[in-house]
């Protein structure tokens, strides 16, 4: 018969087999999650393969036998929650962006409190586990976390409003922020060698905590979301090293995933934009330069109203629609989809070109027009709608703005030159929906405007759209 201690080792090994074969199904259902996420066709299974396997990770978790006591974990559970839900519930679409900042604020804020919990406790406690390869990868990941923390923090801050988003900038600046990083990592090598000098391990906080602060702010509000995927692959690599520390494979494989895609999407976008990363993270994008603002003076422009750019579309005999931030903050994709319905009635060729950068984050124009069931085979990346531009009768601009701009083919001095764009300018006719005459994101002026072939039809997309609908409707009957 086993002995009392035989029969307790058997049950703690069978709970913590348990415990990674949850891990290893959740391991492979994120790797598959990131794999449907890629298509809009599959990206819903994505979405609930990704849930699944972040439930099995943490049920795996909570059964480690090194788990006595769960009252505080259901007391964060509970604020998670309560933070979390009305996050979600409450913001929109168009607020991805800094929603997803503050995701990684918190997740760059756990990273570094555990990293910090873990060396006070190992200091005082247990002192042999600080070998130099633990001791090394804690002081990474105390720096990334604590630095993901602000710098996340700041991006939402921007992105939101509640700082100007416009780069902050100093003689110096880019030799002060690497000054303050190379000081943090010397400590953090210090520490290596001699893990109990406790005294610097505030500092090394402070000034990774400096450090994410003052990244951020010579960077553009324009630049944002690249940085925030980066911010993104930060967070997942320091939650991958947190798994080194805390010796928990899942974690190392969930924040490589993290870390990889979110530095892939970072160059995704960098790539779309024509930017290098260097460029982007220094290069303080989106200040206000003195020609953009000479250029912003009056010039002629072409206006037209709903009825009679109703009937100009519905003259052609084909239509690309290029749709962009300001569709998505009309919300105006179900009226687009009414004038799609009304075109297509009447035999027109309609096609939507989609810019890899338009609106605010990859993909944010192919999700709103799946939610106005617009097909998958009517949408047209980059490239392959700007070798049928030329021979389109118009082109529908709604929203959208940078990325249709010629000045990025044309104008060397231009921000935003050499970003590959719509061509939506070597179409017979231009129609452009939006408000006024402000700049887009990039915050310079659009020639596009100006081009004889260019009509401007002012009003809010989802109003403009719905009175041509009501103008093709009314000409049916
Ligand atoms: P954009 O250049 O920001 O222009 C959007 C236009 O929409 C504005 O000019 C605005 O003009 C108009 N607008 C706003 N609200 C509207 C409404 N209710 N109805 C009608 N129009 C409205 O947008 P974009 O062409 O989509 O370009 C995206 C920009 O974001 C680029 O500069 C890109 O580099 C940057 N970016 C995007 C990503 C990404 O992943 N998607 C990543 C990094 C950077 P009015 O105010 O006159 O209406």
């Amino acid at each position: 018969m086993p002995s009392g201690h035989e029969t307790v080792a058997a049950a703690v090994s069978m709970r913590e087999l348990i415990t990674q074969i949850s891990y290893l199904v959740a391991a492979g259902l994120f790797v598959l999650s990131l794999k449907w996420l890629s298509s809009p066709t599959t990206a819903r299974r994505g979405v609930i393969a990704g849930e699944v396997g972040m439930l099995l990770a943490i049920a795996g978790t909570l059964h480690l036998p090194e788990i006595h006591a769960f009252h505080w974990i259901i007391v964060t559970f509970l604020v998670g929650t309560a933070i979390g839900i009305p996050i979600a519930v409450l913001m929109p679409m168009t607020a991805v962006p800094q929603r997803t900042a503050l995701s990684h604020c918190f997740g760059g804020l756990a990273v570094g409190l555990v990293g910090t919990a873990k060396y006070y406790l190992w200091v005082a406690e247990e002192p042999a586990r600080l070998t130099h390869f633990v001791m090394g990868v804690l002081a990474f990941e105390t720096i990334l976390g604590y630095l993901t923390f602000t710098g996340s923090l700041m991006a939402f801050g921007k992105l939101q409003g509640l700082l100007p988003s416009r780069p902050i900038t100093y003689r110096g600046q880019n030799y002060v922020n690497l000054g303050l990083l190379a000081i943090a990592i010397a400590i953090g090598i210090y520490l290596n060698i001699v893990p109990n000098q406790t005294a610097l391990f505030p500092i090394l906080i402070l000034l990774a905590l400096a450090f994410g602060t003052l990244l951020i702010i010579p960077i553009g509000g324009a630049d944002m979301p690249t940085v925030i995927s980066l911010l993104n692959s930060y967070a997942g690599l320091s939650a991958s090293a947190m798994g080194f520390v805390l010796n928990n494979k899942l974690l190392i494989i969930a924040g490589a995933l993290d870390g990889s895609s979110g530095f892939i999407l970072s160059i995704i976008m960098c790539k779309a934009m024509n930017r290098s990363f260097a460029n982007v993270l220094f290069g303080a994008f989106g200040a206000v330069t003195p020609k953009a603002l000479e250029a912003a003076e009056e010039r002629p422009i072409r206006s037209v109203q709903p009825e009679e750019a109703a009937e100009i579309l519905t003259a052609a005999q084909s239509v690309v629609i290029v749709p962009g931030y300001g569709m998505a903050v009309a919300q105006a994709q179900h009226r687009v989809r009414e004038l799609y319905d009304q075109l297509m009635k009447r035999g027109i060729d309609v096609k939507f070109g989609i810019h890899p950068v338009a609106g605010r984050m990859p993909g944010h124009m192919n999700v709103l027009l799946a939610e106005a069931d617009i097909p998958y085979d009517s949408l047209f990346e980059m490239d392959d709608i700007n070798s049928e531009l030329p021979h389109t009768d118009v082109a529908l601009v709604i929203g959208a703005n940078d990325v249709t701009n010629p000045a990025a083919r044309t104008d060397r001095s231009s921000p935003i030159y050499g970003m590959p764009i719509i061509d939506v300018d070597k179409a017979a006719t231009v129609m452009v929906i939006k408000r006024s005459m402000s700049a887009g994101f990039a915050g310079i002026e659009n020639e596009l405007y100006y081009l004889d072939k260019t009509l401007m039809l002012f009003g809010d997309a989802k109003a403009y759209v719905g009175d041509m609908v009501k103008a093709m409707a009314a000409e049916n009957r």
